[in-house]
């Protein structure tokens, strides 16, 4: 019986952040241990659910040791980082040895001791399997791509939609390239391009037409070329500072193809990253401007979506940020909900005075002075919660997540999800385990860059993205202090 390894190990590290990324920020997140895997996983819009699923349409024995993933945050520590690939290599011996191994990775993750955490675990991993067992990884669309993750396996494939919906056709197509090399059929074999970028293809935004929906159509057409086999765009993720940030393009070929082109197509493919730095489907605007806008509007008909793009904990954001909900606050804005603000004190506060009870806060602003003070603020409690919920929407649905004490505190209208973990809102869920029914809301802000979209836009009548500078995830890298990226580099350096 063929022996398929499965493993996830996840982080998009923003090294900007003092938070630093421990097993317990893993545990606070997902962190699924041998049955654990398929018992939380199995069903789930995700890479190990449907690297699962595919063992057992093949028949084949799956060994899974572990599935991790943090919110983004600071450096992984060499903790975590030994307890994953341990788990992993011990798995492989116990098992006697596998004929295969999948891995759910993100290929952005920077530990405290060594930059390409990915690039790591893979040669890790190859080093105990050998040459000859394939080894194919799944990657988010925000990877840093490095040449090392590349000489350590052999299928490496990207999301391509951002947000991210579609993990399980991703999976299921390397899966089925790992099927095809154990066959015999193919000898696949990992080639990447970069550029002097820090940031490519609008962040990889799909849902306008744009810089990376042109370039993936190209990614496309590549695969009609003899050999080739799998064609990703990766956008990069620009809040690492390390050699090798940046988008990044995979050509997957089969090396059966004597003097095919791969790596040429690579790079041309980065050309056409190159040659789009200048555009984005998206303009952010200022706080300000986004609640003159709503004024000016009047009442709508369906909610007015606010993205709080620069403090995004899904990019590592820290999550408390104040700006965007004090302007919000102070312009009394009707029909207004928050989420999330991340503050354990505060919503501890809240459900110890209880439901109904008027408490003063100090609300947010705890992790950083630098991206707004606390808000001082007199609200009630309109809802506690214990945290805990299944996403419903297209991302990564049926995965379950658990926020701890979490309250719903009004301050002048306006209902604010407080919360005691640090969560990237991009499920309604985040509103309705509350209490509150988003469609029915004036005004939903959401701290989420792109993510929200896939949930919120359906019931938005319109989208507005807040970049004021005031968290970790603004996009205006030159405030921030690089010392390790390559250079020049644009937007740093070039233009
Ligand atoms: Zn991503």
């Amino acid at each position: 019986m063929t022996r398929g390894l499965i493993a996830g190990c996840k982080h998009e590290t923003n090294t900007f952040s003092k938070l630093p990324t421990d097993l317990a920020a893993y545990r606070a997140r997902a962190f699924h241990l041998g049955d654990e895997v398929p018992q939380a996983l199995a069903g789930t819009r995700t890479e190990p659910a449907a690297f699962l699923d595919f063992c057992r349409r093949e028949g084949w024995s799956a060994v899974h040791p572990i599935y991790a993933d943090a919110t983004p945050s600071g450096r992984v520590t060499e903790e975590a980082f030994d307890f994953v690939a341990g788990r992993i290599v011990d798995a492989i011996t116990d098992a006697g040895g596998v004929d295969a191994v999948m891995l759910s990775l993100h290929g952005a993750m920077v530990c405290e001791h060594v930059d390409d955490g990915e690039g790591e675990l893979l040669a890790i991993v190859r080093r105990r399997v050998g040459p000859d067992v394939p080894i194919a990884a799944t990657l988010d669309l925000h990877a840093n791509v490095t040449q090392r993750m590349a000489e350590n396996c052999d299928i490496l494939i990207s999301y391509r939609t951002y947000p991210h919906v579609d993990q399980v056709e991703i999976a299921t197509q390397a899966a089925e390239l790992v099927k095809r090399a154990l066959a015999g059929e193919i000898r696949p074999a990992v080639h990447i391009a970069r550029s002097r970028l820090l940031d490519g293809a609008d962040h990889g935004r799909t849902t306008a037409p744009g810089p990376m929906t042109e370039v993936l159509e190209s990614a496309d057409k590549l695969l009609a070329a003899p050999g080739v086999l799998a064609t990703s765009v990766c956008a990069g993720f620009a809040l690492a500072d390390i050699h090798d940030t940046g988008p990044s393009a995979i050509v997957v070929g089969d090396r059966g193809v004597a003097g095919a082109p791969y790596q040429d197509m690579a790079a041309g493919l980065m050309d056409e990253v190159w040659d789009s730095r200048h555009r984005s489907t998206v303009q952010t605007i200022s706080a300000a401007a986004a609640i003159e806008r709503i004024r000016a509007a009047g009442p709508p008909a369906k909610p007015v979506v606010i993205a709080d793009f620069a403090d995004n904990p899904g990019g590592g954001g820290y999550g408390d940020s104040t700006g965007l909900l004090r302007a919000m606050i102070e312009a009394r804005l009707e029909g207004a909900a928050f989420a999330t603000i991340y503050d354990p004190a505060s919503a501890r506060t809240c459900l110890d005075n209880g439901l109904g009870a008027i408490v003063h806060l100090e609300l947010g602003g705890k992790l950083d002075p630098r991206f707004g003070a606390p808000i001082e603020v007199r609200g009630t409690v309109k809802a506690v919660t214990r945290g805990r919920f299944a996403f419903e929407g297209p991302m990564a649905a049926g995965t379950r997540i658990d926020m701890g004490a979490t309250a719903v505190l009004q301050v002048d209208g306006i209902d604010i999800v407080v919360t005691s973990g640090r969560f990237q809102a991009y499920d309604q869920m985040f509103f309705k385990h509350a209490g509150i029914d988003p469609a029915s809301r004036q005004v939903l802000a959401v701290k989420s860059a792109q993510h929200f979209r896939a949930a919120f836009a359906p019931i938005a009548s319109e989208i507005l993205v807040v970049d004021d500078g005031g968290g970790l995830t603004s996009g205006n890298y030159k405030l921030l202090p690089y010392e390790n990226v390559r250079r020049p580099i644009y937007p740093l350096d070039l233009d």
